[in-house]
């Protein structure tokens, strides 16, 4: 039996047993790899299904291997494009994830547009996307190159080209490779003497697609090769997709002529998330997962975690780990601890004045541009001594800071609304209530835990 065939008898016997959502999710993105003795080698996209079948479904598998012919087949995973050594027989081996087909399988089905969610931050460089996806080769667009910080999506863009080409032209010859690949391919085409196979391989392209060619770095005959492969596709009309990690013409190390090429296309930029957009992403993330976050843990995390999408994801994953693990029901603590610990001892201190008001604005439905503002109507100004407050106790910034910041008071108004405060939390229950749960979400005093 091959490893595909036998594949789908334990596939199909499981989806007898287990529910449609769970076959769907995590099951349907696995591919057999290879079967070697009695291991069943399969691919799953990353780390974390790998942590998630393992914890959840190994016990399934193992039953229906049981009941089946092949009662001692064992499972063994690997984590998506990750080349690993099999021993076999003694002798090392490369298991080569499904060969002959141009390399299509590097192209990760997770990272579709449909998957991909749009903010401010990344409306253009997705649009763009989508339009050379659409018609490679015939806009404007050539070369794409989609620029931007770590964890932002980049990865994600230029998989979901592929995947939209390749679902609207199964025909097309996709080749998306990253930039040290295409190194590895080179340098290992030269020690071969293959190049020529190695320049067919890429230059027969109809689209390619290169990630992080910042790795292209100093590389000087890496760069000659690119730039005849580049400019034989350019001139055919063929498309080319690039990422970098910063403005194409900011890149060190990469030649004039090259950087020069690519002025002819378009370079779009992918930026940070915003509060809202982290908010978005973590609700779709939890979504996909299937996990129910309420809605202040989600809010906690996006105040919190901000620096990338990859954080935000990788905070739930190891969120759903850790419950399923230490079989803990997720809730404001176990939130609590999995942000403390991803995000150490920034916590409180990357929060800013801002982030305070507005969630004081966002609780109290006072506008934030009235409690920043001059109006003694009560609501108002009740709403600025809890925004000048929580800065004071959380942030601890200066009073006169605060004092500028709120309306260019002074210091001794500042001190005074952080007192009636302080005095308000023991009479009144409403005050309380309000201050303890902005404590609780804002404030992450690490001495207290
Ligand atoms: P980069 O290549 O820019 O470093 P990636 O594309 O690898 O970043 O993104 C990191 C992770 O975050 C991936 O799992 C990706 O699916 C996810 N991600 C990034 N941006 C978005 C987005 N806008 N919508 C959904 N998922 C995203
Ligand atoms: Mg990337």
């Amino acid at each position: 039996m091959t490893h595909e065939t036998l594949w789908s008898v334990i596939y199909n016997e499981l989806a007898e047993n287990l529910p449609t959502h769970a076959i769907n999710t995590w099951f349907e993105p696995i591919s057999p790899v290879a079967l070697i003795d009695n291991e069943l080698v399969l691919e799953v996209p990353n780390q974390f299904f790998f942590e998630w079948i393992e914890s959840h479904y190994k016990q399934n598998m193992n039953v229906v291997v049981s009941k089946s012919e092949t009662p001692n087949l064992k499972f063994r995973f690997i984590v998506s494009a990750e080349k690993i050594e099999v021993s076999d027989h003694g002798e090392n081996k490369t298991i080569q994830t499904k060969p002959n087909r141009h390399l299509r399988p590097l192209i990760n089905k997770n990272y579709s547009f449909e998957t991909f969610i749009e903010g401010s931050n990344n409306q253009f460089a997705k649009s763009a996307a989508e339009s050379v996806a659409s018609d490679p080769g015939n806009s404007a667009f050539n070369p794409l190159i989609i620029y931007g910080g770590v964890g932002l999506g980049k990865t994600h863009l230029i998989h979901a080209i592929g995947n939209r080409i390749l679902s609207e032209t199964p025909s097309a010859k996709v080749v998306l490779v990253t930039s040290e690949k295409f190194t590895l391919d080179f340098v290992n085409g030269l020690r071969k003497n293959k190049t020529i196979e190695f320049a067919k391989q890429y230059r027969s392209a109809d689209v390619l697609l290169i990630d992080d060619i910042q790795f292209f770095r100093g590389k000087e005959q890496t760069q000659e090769q690119f730039f005849h492969t580049f400019n034989e596709l350019h001139q055919s009309g063929r498309q080319v997709v690039m990422t970098a990690d910063r403005y194409p013409a900011e890149m060190k190390g990469l030649q004039d002529r090259l950087l020069s090429r690519f002025q002819s296309g378009l370079s779009v930029d992918v930026q940070p998330p915003d509060f809202e957009m982290r908010v978005a992403i973590l609700m779709e993330k939890a979504e996909q997962n299937g996990v129910s976050l309420p809605y202040d843990t989600i809010e906690f995390i996006a105040t919190h975690v901000k620096s990338n999408v990859r954080d935000i994801e990788g905070t739930i994953i190891r969120i759903l780990a850790r419950s399923s693990l230490m079989n803990q029901e997720i809730d404001f603590t176990l939130v609590r601890e999995v942000v403390k610990e991803r995000v150490g001892k920034n916590i409180s201190s990357d929060l800013t004045v801002e982030d305070v008001v507005r969630r004081v604005s966002e609780i109290s439905k006072v506008p934030e541009r009235d409690i920043v503002g001059k109006s003694r109507r009560m609501e108002i100004a009740e709403a600025r001594q809890i925004s000048m407050y929580l800065c004071r106790h959380i942030i601890g910034t200066s009073l006169n800071s605060i004092g500028v910041y709120f309306g260019g008071r002074d210091h001794t108004t500042v001190m005074h609304a952080v007192k009636t405060i302080d005095e308000k939390q023991q009479k009144d229950n409403r005050i309380e209530k309000i201050v303890t749960t902005l404590k609780r979400e804002l404030s992450f005093n690490l001495a207290q835990l």
